[in-house]
């Protein structure tokens, strides 16, 4: 049997919780003398014992659980999964329907009601994360919800929530039809290959969608563009496609070469014509300023947080320094795309990282585009911190 537990919210902390906010820190509530299973269902009161809200508690390193509902009469069964997947599912009619984009996400955690959970569509296969072992233990009840909702041709999982909120490796199968990978999803009619069973990552940040049209549509025709910290070079195809003069894609991960060259093959471009590196990104700037190259085009898409045997790099620090090093072999009216996806900082402080580069590198620019989560990553109404993604495209003004 599930626990229940009535758990008082610290005063204030009320209001916030009452007001919408979906996430439950430590700080939020009275756990003294209470030792709670992972899953438990936690009735929220105030300071007086009246009902303000139900969460469930699963640890995650964004806090302890997630509000589940207000209404105090709701529980937290399969049909109440079926009503948040349902709800889910018919805000995204438009992707269901759209033929040139076949790969999105249909749930988005708590901006669909649900914090810790996602789920994400390639060519009707499913994946779902699992961010808590909370959250985990309604499994049963969510798989059979997401059944009863949409046509699942096959189902795989992945498990976020070893000691640091890394990934479990497992075979990630969970039933249905096996894929047979690589799968070739679309996107606005490009082409990406992905692996829904090859370990953390599937091939594809599906976030950036709207970023590599634009970078496709507006920016590419004509240009060379560099595509660091590339992965699997998805930025490198979408420029290719708008009609880059040449790519270079840089990452220091073996596998992003093998990668990469799919990438392009599946898109019928000579991978030989396109430059790939594995490499430390920093080791190439030195490279590319020593033999004085220069892009168009330039793209940073650094991970959060970053460590090799030489250095560290962290975004929350050191972007100002990415964007002055990648000034260095920007073209003189090129364009720099800078991209995080830290959800410590936000887009307005995202901005003086970017300030504070150029007015070092006594640079003047202009801000062209600004992109955050598009509809389909939905975020809670009111709560713009949950918004992670930030890109802002910088053209240089020389
Ligand atoms: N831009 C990619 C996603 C980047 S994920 C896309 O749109 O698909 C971050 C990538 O940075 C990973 O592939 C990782 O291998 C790479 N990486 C991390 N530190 C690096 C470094 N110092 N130099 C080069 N690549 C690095």
């Amino acid at each position: 049997m599930r626990q229940l537990v009535e758990v008082k919210v610290k005063s204030k902390s009320v209001k916030k919780i009452t007001s919408g906010y979906p996430l439950l820190s430590k700080e939020t509530i009275e756990t003294s003398g209470v030792t709670m299973e992972e899953g438990t269902i936690l009735r929220l009161v105030d300071t007086n014992g009246s009902y303000i809200a139900t969460a469930y508690y699963g640890l995650q390193n964004k806090g302890i659980g997630w509000i589940l509902t207000r209404k105090e009469q709701e529980k937290i069964d399969k049909k109440f999964f079926v009503k948040k997947i349902s709800e889910a599912v018919a805000k995204r009619d438009s992707f269901y329907e759209t033929e040139d984009t076949t790969a999105f996400r249909v749930f988005n955690g708590e901006g669909d009601g649900i914090g810790g959970l996602t789920i994400d569509f390639f060519n009707d296969f499913y994946m779902v994360s699992w961010y808590s072992e909370g959250i985990y233990s309604f499994r049963e009840d969510i798989y059979q919800a997401l059944n009863e909702v949409v046509n699942v041709r096959g189902l795989y999982e992945k498990l976020r929530f070893n000691n640091n909120g890394q990934y479990l490796e497992q075979d990630d199968y969970v039933s249905g039809e096996k894929g047979d990978f690589p799968l070739i999803v679309l996107e606005n009619g490009m082409k990406y290959a992905v692996d829904l069973n090859d370990g953390a990552m599937t091939g594809i940040f599906l976030d950036q969608r709207k970023v590599r049209k634009a970078l496709r549509d507006h920016y590419s025709e004509g240009k060379s563009v560099l595509n660091t910290f590339s992965y699997t070079g998805a930025f490198s195809v979408a420029a290719v496609l708008g009609g880059s003069t040449g790519t270079t894609s840089v990452d220091l991960a073996k596998r992003s070469l093998p990668k990469t060259i799919e990438q392009f093959a599946v898109n019928g471009i000579d991978y030989e014509a396109q430059d790939i590196k594995v490499m430390n990104v920093f080791d190439y700037f030195r490279y590319a300023v020593r033999h004085n190259l220069k892009f168009d085009v330039v793209v940073l898409d650094p991970p959060s947080f970053a460590r090799t045997k030489k250095m560290t790099f962290s975004t929350a620090k050191d972007y100002p320094k990415l964007l002055k090093a990648a000034l260095q072999i920007t073209s003189d009216d090129g364009i720099i795309i800078a991209s995080t996806n830290n959800a410590s900082f936000n887009m307005k402080k995202f901005k003086t990282f970017i300030d504070k580069a150029f007015t070092e590198a006594n640079t003047h620019y202009q801000i062209l585009e600004e992109h955050q989560l598009p509809e389909d990553f939905t975020v809670p109404h009111n709560f713009p911190e949950f918004n992670y993604l930030k890109v802002v495209f910088i053209k240089v003004m020389n």
